[in-house]
């Protein structure tokens, strides 16, 4: 029996590991921690990449977002709309400046938030709209922007799951008015340790965001904000300048990985997901579905194969949402989802072997 891990840092790790010792190194001997030159070349090259103006390191993906919404003044009264199937992040960085999420359905075929009932959710009080580019294939963005133009919002993007991935042509980071990235160590790219950042082409909006993650402090002990602690450290802006490099060839092999699963699974009682033409997925989650999900996931547990659930509980029943009092059933698909969704293994390192492994178990369960 093979054995699969849900997710493995093995193999990627092992190809670059003199580069980030090297990297680590240059950190060490410089004696410099905080707030210097790796961040800053990081920031630069992280919007080259994204192909935005402005990039400001922060301290984990929920900053982030939570940051690029008190620098557009969000607060107390206001309403951001998200979608109602993503992780609880996106609904925290709203509450934390005071407003409310309001949640919006999902397609069930992408996951993604469906634009056409946004308009619904909106009221004079909301502000943005955030969308996720969730699992790591981009919302369809310009139907979303066409609401956010409509009705003067924000359009915010969420995209811890998604570097790299681009809408027609365009990389994530760079399809709305800001975007929040996360580098947890998990996501496609990501660090050794928690890290985040701010992409945008607003030159007003980076300097508040990184004034805010820093005491709210423009020069220092000048402070013009109450601010946060937020900020991206030396190590994980060196470790993450190595990976970076490798980002492309990374969401290579997942896309490969994912043909695989797309073009071998071949059992009538599981789904698996859709990329729409105008997009490239760099699948940060495989994500199928299947009505007997718990019992397909016990299966290939004792098969040796990992896997996961993104995510069991939808946010609108969760205990830290009590006070929004919303009921079981207000929102089916996002809890269809959370019945239904099981996430299979999907990184690089991963062998063509295993990857038909993990076809023919699905494939053979009954
Ligand atoms: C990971 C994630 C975040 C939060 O990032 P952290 O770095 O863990 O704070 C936000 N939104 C989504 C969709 C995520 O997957």
């Amino acid at each position: 029996m093979m054995k699969i891990p849900f997710v493995s840092f093995e193999v990627m790790h092992k190809e670059i590991e003199y580069k980030m010792l090297d990297a680590f190194k240059r950190v060490y001997d410089n004696n410099w921690f905080i707030q210097g030159k790796e961040c800053e070349e990081f920031e630069k090259e992280f919007a080259a990449y994204c192909g935005a103006d402005y990039c400001v390191g922060c301290g984990n993906g929920l900053d982030a977002l939570y940051l690029i919404l008190r620098a557009y003044g969000i607060g107390e009264g206001d309403e951001v709309i998200v979608p109602s199937n993503t992780y609880i992040a996106t609904a925290l960085a709203v509450s934390y400046t005071g407003a409310k999420p309001v949640f919006v359905e999902p397609f069930i075929e992408t996951f993604n938030i469906n634009p056409a009932l946004i308009e619904d959710a909106v009221t004079d009080k909301t502000k943005a709209i955030m969308a996720v580019h969730l699992y790591g294939q981009p919302a369809r963005m310009d139907e979303i922007k066409k609401v956010a133009e409509k009705y003067n919002l924000k359009l915010i993007e969420d995209s811890a799951q998604a570097h790299g991935a681009t809408y027609k042509g365009v990389k994530t980071g760079n399809l709305g008015d800001a975007a929040g990235f996360s580098f947890y160590p998990g996501k496609n790219l990501g660090a050794l340790g928690d890290g985040g950042a701010i992409v945008t082409s607003d030159r007003e909006l980076a300097d508040m965001c990184r004034a805010l993650g820093n005491y709210g402090s423009d020069y220092k002990y000048h402070h013009i904000y109450k601010g946060n602690n937020s900020r991206l450290d030396e190590v994980q802006a060196a470790m993450l300048r190595v990976k970076l490099h490798e980002l492309d060839k990374w969401n290579k092999r997942r896309n490969e990985i994912a043909k695989m699963y797309i073009d071998g699974i071949d059992n009538e009682k599981v789904i698996t997901p859709v990329t729409e033409p105008d997009m490239t997925h760099v699948y940060h989650i495989f994500g199928i579905r299947c009505d007997r999900r718990d019992e397909l996931e016990k299966y290939l547990n004792d098969k040796g194969i990992g896997t996961n659930k993104h995510y069991p509980i939808p946010m609108h029943m969760q205990g830290a949402y009590a006070d929004l009092n919303i009921p079981e059933g207000a929102y089916p698909i996002a809890e269809e989802i959370s019945r239904t969704e099981l996430s299979i293994p999907m990184y690089y390192g991963m062998t063509d072997d295993e990857a038909g492994y993990v076809i023919d178990m699905i494939n053979s369960w009954k």
